[in-house]
């Protein structure tokens, strides 16, 4: 009978059903599972998980490259599987909490009780009425749309025309009343949200957590506190730079947009060239350093060149071949979608895939003979080659040391996209000198530092709402009390509990994690760091590009293949030799603007 527990099964329904089947008739015999059942149920897992997810990944393909009412179906359905299965092996594996077993399995396990961002609790009226709000909350974003005058329709913005406004405007009111207009979509999310609160802690506790914040917390291999304190840890060591960017950007936006703009106290939040001021590269040409153009153009040295988006590509491969990779596989070149189509609607959003958890690796992207997305280009390979080396783990650690490396490993690639690596594939003659870097690096440091305590404010204030020391009568103060905290911005005008202004951010009513962004942003520089040294890199950091080194290539390598089969601070020392996050190397990276940032603010405050 023990074979039926294997879940060989084709369809994840029927696996579904026969992990149903395998508790109910252990918890009859009421006989404690044995280590031998745990490896078979992970066995099971792994071999149901592998089928499951190359099935989602190829309705997602189709569904992204051919965007029709039944593809979406398709996908929806095959997306509603995988989360039923994982949510009854998640449950399945709290069995064998108390079994002794080797450690790779004991991870195995912790890592499927973990794999949810939300549990439904076991209550099947319960579980419905989750689903509901859930599917009502991601709706409510998805269409949201603010109408200046609701009588014409032609005057309703999505988000999309909303953030083009946030991004070229330069007029004060109109920033505000679309700021204003866009929070408008979140106030009917503000029920639905507490009660969404209260039904996943429920799910969560069922499977041992305090609340679903612990839960989430609980995947960074320590304890939730320690985890938080460690974020603390590296926010102060780059808020200091964070305080003179955000003094710096202060003072020049109150230079052009007056009084709107306290001389000291805290930016408003609809200037800074975002809707949720997270990234304030739109303000660049408000802000910019005088005599900081960089000399170049790679928009138009690609134009120029009318340089196809096939050869962009060849050059990221010739990147990651120079480290000592392999070869792309002949099918990723056959089946990458690589220029937009000009017979159907695609999503042109940039992404990496992994179609088959082994050799199918794809990319999908839109690519035009731009800057931009000769970056993408190389970032999105970076996911395409972690996917590759770690190919070899069991399904379940077929996944990056934690969820802040995937992204960050295309983004320390991105870094060594830098004027010496240009200069040496031929796209550019000569690297531009040193005085030339405030501009490059400002650009940088808008998107990258000013995101740092966005990055880490989102989970702040989900954490404490889930543990209830935030309570739903004081949801949106507590949102602004941390936006002032760590970024230092303010409302454009009062906001009262009237509004549910986190509900305007995507990820609130998605309900996806947060603090992976805040850690692939650390992380980034200290991979660079890291990897550089190992180059032998001399020039300061922002110049270093780790192009053409093997044993760069192979320390990357290293860490890669291991996948999450460790701890992930046993994956980071493998690469940089230390088990510790350190964010000090945001600190050397900026450390000609930090210097810049002095001479401008001339011990002028900083703070709010
Ligand atoms: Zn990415």
């Amino acid at each position: 009978m023990k074979a039926t527990c294997r879940f060989t099964l084709a369809a994840l329904a029927l696996a579904a059903i026969a992990v149903g089947a395998c508790t109910k008739r252990d918890d009859a015999a009421a006989a404690p599972p044995t280590a031998a059942e745990a490896k078979q149920f992970l066995d099971g897992v792994n071999d149901s998980m592998k089928r499951l997810e190359i099935e989602q990944n190829q309705a997602g393909w189709v569904q992204q490259n051919f965007i029709t009412d039944d593809t979406e179906a398709i996908q929806a359905r095959v997306n509603q599987r995988v989360t039923d299965a994982i949510a009854k092996y998640a449950k399945e594996a709290a069995r064998f909490d108390k079994v002794d077993v080797p450690p790779d399995q004991r991870r195995q396990l912790n890592l499927l009780k973990l794999s949810l961002v939300m549990v439904t609790p076991s209550d099947p009226k319960e579980g419905e009425e989750l689903t509901t709000i859930m599917a009502r909350l991601e709706s409510t974003y998805g269409k949201g749309k603010w109408c200046a005058d609701p009588s014409k329709t032609d005057t309703c913005m999505n988000i999309d025309a909303i953030t083009k406004v946030m991004a070229e405007s330069r007029d004060a009111a109109k920033l505000q009343q679309a700021w204003e207009g866009w929070h408008t979509i979140s106030p009917p999310m503000r029920k639905d949200y507490a009660r969404f609160v209260s039904l996943s802690n429920k799910g969560a506790r069922e499977l041992g957590f305090a609340d679903t914040g612990a839960m989430w917390r609980q995947k960074y291999d320590m304890p939730p506190d320690a985890f938080m304190k460690e974020l603390d840890r590296q926010w102060d060591q780059v808020r200091p730079l964070y305080l003179k960017l955000h003094a710096y950007v202060r003072m020049k936006l109150h230079e052009k947009y007056g009084d709107v703009v306290p001389a000291t106290g805290p930016i408003p939040a609809h200037l800074l060239g975002n809707i949720w001021a997270q990234d304030w590269s739109n303000v660049y040409p408000l802000v910019a350093p005088k005599n900081a153009d960089p000399g170049y153009s790679l928009d138009d040295i690609l134009k120029q060149r009318k340089t196809p988006p096939l050869d962009m590509v060849h050059a990221g491969e010739r990147f990651y071949s120079s480290l000592g990779f392999a070869p792309l596989p002949k099918t990723f070149w056959e089946r990458s979608l690589f220029v937009r189509p000009k017979d159907r609607d695609v999503v042109c959003h940039a992404s990496a895939w992994d179609i088959d958890l082994e050799t199918d690796i794809r990319i999908k992207m839109c690519i035009d003979p731009t800057a931009e997305d000769f970056t993408t280009i190389h970032h999105e390979l970076g996911h395409n080659y972690y996917q590759r080396a770690y190919d070899m783990q069991p399904v379940l650690f077929r996944d990056s040391a934690n969820d802040g490396f995937h992204e960050a490993i295309g983004d320390t690639i991105a870094l060594s996209v830098t004027p010496e690596y240009l200069v040496k594939i031929g796209l550019l003659g000569k690297a531009p000198d040193a005085s030339r870097d405030i501009g490059l690096l400002m650009k940088r440091a808008l998107e990258k530092v000013a995101f740092l305590p966005f990055g880490l404010l989102i989970d702040q204030w989900r954490w404490k709402v889930f543990s209830g020391e935030i309570a739903p009568a004081d949801y949106n103060k507590a949102w602004w009390d941390l936006r002032l905290k760590y970024q230092g911005v303010a409302p454009p005008s009062a906001r009262g509990e009237e509004y549910f202004d986190p509900g305007a951010k995507y990820h609130v009513p998605d309900n996806t994690p947060y603090t992976r962004y805040f850690l692939a942003d650390i992380l980034q520089f200290q991979f660079h760091r890291s990897l550089s040294q190992t180059a032998g890199c001399t020039l300061p950091l922002h110049r270093c590009s780790i192009y053409e080194s093997k044993p760069a290539g192979a320390k990357l390598n290293a860490m890669l293949s291991l996948g999450q089969s460790k701890p992930w601070p046993e994956a980071l020392a493998v690469m940089t030799g230390t088990k510790q996050m350190d964010a000090s190397a945001i600190i050397d990276y900026f450390a000609p603007l930090d210097k810049w940032l002095d001479e401008q603010l001339k011990g002028s405050k900083t703070g709010w």
